[in-house]
């Protein structure tokens, strides 16, 4: 069983839908509400439980109702949350989500204790553990923590796997720490567009690879997953499926990706792998309640002739 640790972010996302979005100092009355577990470094950490990895999550919640939800979904996903840290000096984060009936959304997020991950929180986490064989990290935590736990899980000899996004420029020196890079296309040329002008998505990609990484994997929605690294390069188309809903698509491919690396796969066949995860994600609704266990991407892929193990 590979062991995983991610760092991130965990909160809660309260969902709204309205006829029409509310004006300036007005009150529009809702259709619909939904409460959904989230937050990148939560939906990962669940997608790499339920895909068979030994799974720690490292993050913030505070002592209030969201904070014991929150930490009571980990527990019940087979996360183990020891070091979660409670921290009752801010509220637990939240996201408020509003969609309108053409299906737009409007976004405010109060990150509260996901914006206090510490990088002390990240060593407890590796001093007690000592090793573990991927350390996932995303962008809705404070870049100094990202940072750090890239630098320390690499000096432990963990695969680093970084999922750019939310988009935030990131230091020069930071890819020299982290094994693979996981953006969509936006974010590949946004991070690249720090260091010169790329026509391409291919010379953005080979200038990031320069700075250090051993891989970019481009994840391109319906269209799959662009390689490149020094063993292989081209396109992992996706898998064929009826689309449902989309949000938690990006995680869930990270999340899979590590773990797929972690066992050894190839980078190829990983990436099928997390192809295959990510697809099972979109036929079902929810960011987390969404993702598949091990079985079921074990047997969507041998319904279809694939082979990765
Ligand atoms: P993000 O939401 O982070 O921008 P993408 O939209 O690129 O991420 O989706 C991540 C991955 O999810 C893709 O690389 C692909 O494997 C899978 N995926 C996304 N949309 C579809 C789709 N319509 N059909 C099949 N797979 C999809």
């Amino acid at each position: 069983m590979v062991r995983v640790l991610v760092v991130g972010s965990i909160h809660m996302d309260l969902v709204v839908v309205l006829k029409r979005f509310p004006e300036i100092g007005e009150t529009v009355i809702g259709r619909d509400f939904k409460m959904t577990p989230g937050g990148k470094g939560a939906n990962q950490a669940v997608a790499a439980a339920r895909l068979g990895a030994e799974t720690y999550m490292v993050g913030r919640l505070s002592r209030d109702f969201f904070g014991k939800v929150l930490r009571e979904n980990l527990k019940r996903n087979g996360v183990r949350d020891e070091f979660v840290v409670e921290d009752p000096e801010s509220y637990t984060g939240v996201a408020l989500i509003f969609v309108d009936a053409k299906g737009r959304n409007m976004i405010a997020v109060a990150p509260g204790t996901d914006a206090r991950v510490a990088p002390n929180d990240v060593d407890c986490a590796l001093d007690t553990l000592g090793s573990v064989d991927a350390v996932l990290l995303q962008l809705e935590i404070p870049l100094e923590t990202v940072t750090h736990a890239a630098k320390r899980a690499k000096e432990a000899g963990a695969l680093v796997v970084l999922n750019p996004a939310p988009f935030k420029p990131l230091p020069e020196g930071i890819y020299r720490h982290v094994d693979v890079l996981t953006p969509n296309e936006v974010e590949a040329r946004q991070l690249a567009s720090r260091f010169g002008e790329y026509a391409t998505l291919r010379e953005s990609c080979e200038v990031l690879l320069e700075k250090g990484l051993s891989a970019v994997v481009v994840t391109l929605g319906p269209k799959g997953a662009h390689v490149f690294s020094r063993d292989f390069e081209g396109l992992v188309p996706a898998f064929r499926v009826p689309v449902v809903d989309t949000t938690g698509a990006g995680d869930a491919f990270s999340a899979a990706l590590a773990v797929a690396l972690s066992e050894g796969m190839s980078i190829e066949k990983a990436v099928v792998f997390a192809n295959a995860v990510a697809a099972i994600k979109t036929t079902r609704l929810g960011a987390q309640e969404g993702l598949p266990y091990r079985e079921e991407v074990d047997r969507f892929l041998s319904e279809r002739g694939v082979k990765v193990g």
